[in-house]
């Protein structure tokens, strides 16, 4: 049996979780947390990192940053997990869907900017399977219509657009470390912080509504109850999980890579043969290899195809069921103007076994199973 996924290890993590435990320190913002976020920082290269309990942890707090009001509108993709909406639909936003390209699965920024409406208040770029949105033009948008950007880097650690980290191009970036994700620490997050002038709200919004960061620093002497919050700091014993990976990030990345060349490359003859699609990168992208998919022609062979590689012990699957086609979507949200692709798109998707340490062998089964569905 081939799994679709398996959480990411690569041997030292329960040393460190050892030592958090023998550090007589499990609760949040200890030195695993500093370290990580220290990390994580001079790698994006952005103004600070804080750790979340999750990526839609992470996304509810840019929510909060962005002042959302009840009536507010924000727009981002339907094809996208339910978490990037959920955040935003709790403040009370309307969700304003909008379609996507059907090269990358990601928003087609060319229809943002007839979607915007005195109410909108935030643009939401999902980097689907780690690749970046066009971020130049989003950007522009938003700077023209005074518009957050928020950025669903759930799938995007690693992945960077024209050089710069997704997740620090907007006013704030949200990571996953959730067990399905390139790196992990069970459940867990980041949110990314691009302006320095955020960092103590947000700080404030995840220490419970208190200004104990800054008391820890030593600029206030006592900490009390400044504004209302939550908490979103993660526990020192997931932060260590985490600690082991971001040591071997570059070889988690080559390896996930090797992986995704290999899919690349083998399969490659069954695109040019016009049976399948396979992923696009465009140039301005370098993608950390999250996911590898495929299209098949429809909704029927797509299903067909998971079947015949469930019945070879092979597990595939598929995601989204378009949010503005679900009922919570339809109460919360609309999808401006035409759906010409998520829906088409979503249903011909199929996703492979991915995930650090893939065998090639398993890799050559997959490949030689899809092969002989289509009779290749
Ligand atoms: C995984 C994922 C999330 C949610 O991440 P959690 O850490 O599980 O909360 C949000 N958005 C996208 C696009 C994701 O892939």
């Amino acid at each position: 049996m081939i799994s679709f996924n398996v959480p990411p290890m690569v041997g030292t993590e329960l040393d460190y979780i050892t030592q958090a435990v023998h550090n007589h320190k499990i609760s949040g913002d200890g030195e695993f947390t500093k370290k990580a976020s220290q990390w994580l920082k001079e790698k994006t290269k952005t103004e600070k990192v804080l750790l979340t309990t999750s990526c839609t942890h992470a996304l509810e707090m840019a929510a909060l940053l962005c002042h959302i009001q009840p009536g507010d509108e924000v727009i981002m993709p339907s094809f996208t997990f339910v978490s990037t909406a959920d955040a935003f639909a709790l403040r009370g936003a309307k969700i304003v869907f909008v379609d996507i390209r059907p090269d990358t699965m990601n928003i087609d920024e060319n229809l943002i900017e007839a979607a915007v409406t005195e109410r909108t208040k935030v643009i939401v770029p999902v980097h689907y399977a780690g690749v970046s949105c066009e971020m130049d033009t989003i950007m522009k948008i938003a700077s023209k219509y005074h518009l957050k950007v928020v950025e669903d880097a759930a799938q995007g650690m690693m992945s960077s657009y024209k050089g710069k980290a997704l997740g620090t191009i907007g006013d704030y970036g949200c990571y996953s470390f959730h067990e399905t994700k390139n790196y992990s620490m069970g459940e867990g997050g980041a949110l990314l912080l691009s302006k320095p002038e955020d960092i103590e709200e947000a700080e404030i919004i995840r220490e419970k509504g208190t200004n104990r960061s800054k008391f820890f620093r030593g600029q206030v002497d006592k900490y009390t109850w400044v504004a209302a919050g939550s908490s979103y700091l993660p526990s020192e014993i997931n932060v260590a999980y985490l600690w082991a990976q971001l040591l071997e990030a570059e070889k988690i990345n080559e390896n996930r890579m090797q992986s995704w060349n290999r899919y690349y490359q083998s399969l490659l003859p069954l695109s040019q043969a016009g049976l399948i699609e396979l992923p696009v990168v465009p140039k301005d992208c370098i993608h950390n290899a999250h996911m590898f998919y495929l299209k098949a022609k429809d909704l029927e062979e797509r299903d067909a195809l998971i079947r015949y590689l469930k019945e070879n012990g092979i597990i595939a699957v598929f995601h989204y069921i378009p949010l503005h086609t679900s009922s919570a979507g339809k109460q919360y949200g609309r999808f401006y103007g035409e759906d010409v692709y998520t829906t088409k798109e979503s249903e011909r998707l199929l996703r492979l076994p991915m995930y650090y340490g893939l065998k090639e062998e398993d890799q050559n089964k997959v490949v030689n199973t899809i092969k002989k569905f289509y009779h290749f």
